[in-house]
């Protein structure tokens, strides 16, 4: 036996990784490094890039932008030689024992798949919320950055119970916590934990934001407005798992993927790690399950290969 060829450009590759964000990226890294040929496809606009300054990355005490982890993941995984294409994977069939992915018009064949695909964040249907999100001032991630929010007027946008979830989060860092169910009325039904936390509770539809230096100053509903340093969006996530969802892998009620302690899907080959899996979304997580997710797949090929000893 000879051992594994290193990676080279080729549409046969030993593992298609979908999605270049911090999931598919660490995988990239390693996978290459365990000298497999693998090819990571990616659609752009990974959620990582929307983290203005992340202060919660083991390894980066004065914060690092999602932009630049995503520049220096990509810098790795291209190092050893793995490779990394702009587009989105059209389609996804088993292919005997393998994959046939549709990626830019043409067909690329794997022994494996790992989904990196990430999630859709449900953002507030407000004029000028993407501006406020790259400043920080609309936030979608408590656990990543509520540290930042210490003793901060917060406003928590929710359309049922899982607002009342974030502001009970929230009062860990703020006795100022506001929670604007914008929702259904019915779909509020933890009032009374609300009024326990001591967080007060608007009821109604917001219709502008407006930003100024480094506040929100104003939401507004009906001609009344209020100012709040800093506002979160309790809206959810979409995974993208629609691509396992045709395999008919498992996924759970929210949709995300659910694997197994190796990062298996319940399709044999198909490996899922970061946000699509259900589970924390973040980035270590996502690096963590993703160097599971390789070396399992390493493993199980050099086994079908027969490079393991019993
Ligand atoms: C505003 C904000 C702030 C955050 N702050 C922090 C923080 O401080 N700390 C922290 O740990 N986490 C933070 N997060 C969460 C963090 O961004 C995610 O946990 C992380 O990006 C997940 O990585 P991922 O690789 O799973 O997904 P993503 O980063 O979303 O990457 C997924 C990639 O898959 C691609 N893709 C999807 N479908 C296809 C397809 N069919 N074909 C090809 N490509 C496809 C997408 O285009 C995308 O590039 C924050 C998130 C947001 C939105």
């Amino acid at each position: 036996m000879t051992p594994p060829p290193a990676a080279g450009p080729t549409d046969d590759v030993d593992v298609l990784v979908i999605g270049a964000g911090p999931a598919g990226l660490t995988a990239a890294t390693y996978l290459a490094r365990f000298r497999r040929r693998v090819l990571v496809a990616d659609g752009g606009a990974p959620r990582a890039c929307w983290i203005p300054v992340s202060h919660n990355l083991p390894g980066f005490p004065q914060g690092i932008s999602g932009e630049a982890i995503v520049r220096r993941m990509t810098e790795q995984a291209l190092e050893f030689d793995a490779l990394i294409e702009p587009g989105r994977v059209e389609a996804l069939e088993r292919d005997g024992e393998g994959f046939r992915a549709q990626l830019n018009g043409r067909e690329v064949r794997a022994r494996a798949v790992l989904l990196a695909t990430g999630v859709i964040d449900h953002h507030p249907d407000l004029p000028g919320v993407e501006r406020a999100i790259e400043r920080a001032l609309v936030r979608i991630c408590p656990i990543c950055d509520g540290y930042e929010a210490i003793d901060k007027a917060v406003a928590i946008i929710g359309r049922d119970d899982g607002g009342v979830r974030e502001a009970a989060f929230l009062r860990t860092y703020s006795d100022r916590v506001t929670l604007i169910h914008v929702g259904p009325a019915e779909a509020l039904t933890e009032e009374d934990e609300l009024r326990r936390m001591g967080v007060e509770l608007i009821r109604a539809p917001i219709d502008n934001v407006s930003l100024e230096g480094d506040r929100v100053t104003a939401l507004s509903w009906g001609g009344t407005f209020r100012i709040f340093d800093l506002v979160y969006s309790a809206l959810g996530t979409a995974p993208n798992a629609e691509l396992a969802r045709a395999l008919d892998a498992r996924t759970g009620e929210n949709g995300c993927m659910i694997v197994d302690a190796r990062q298996a899907t319940s399709v044999p080959g198909l490996y899922a790690a970061g946000d699509v899996v259900r589970g924390l979304n973040q980035i270590a997580v996502a690096g963590a399950e993703a160097a599971i997710a390789a070396t399992a797949i390493h493993n199980v090929l050099r086994e079908a290969d027969g490079w393991t000893v019993a």
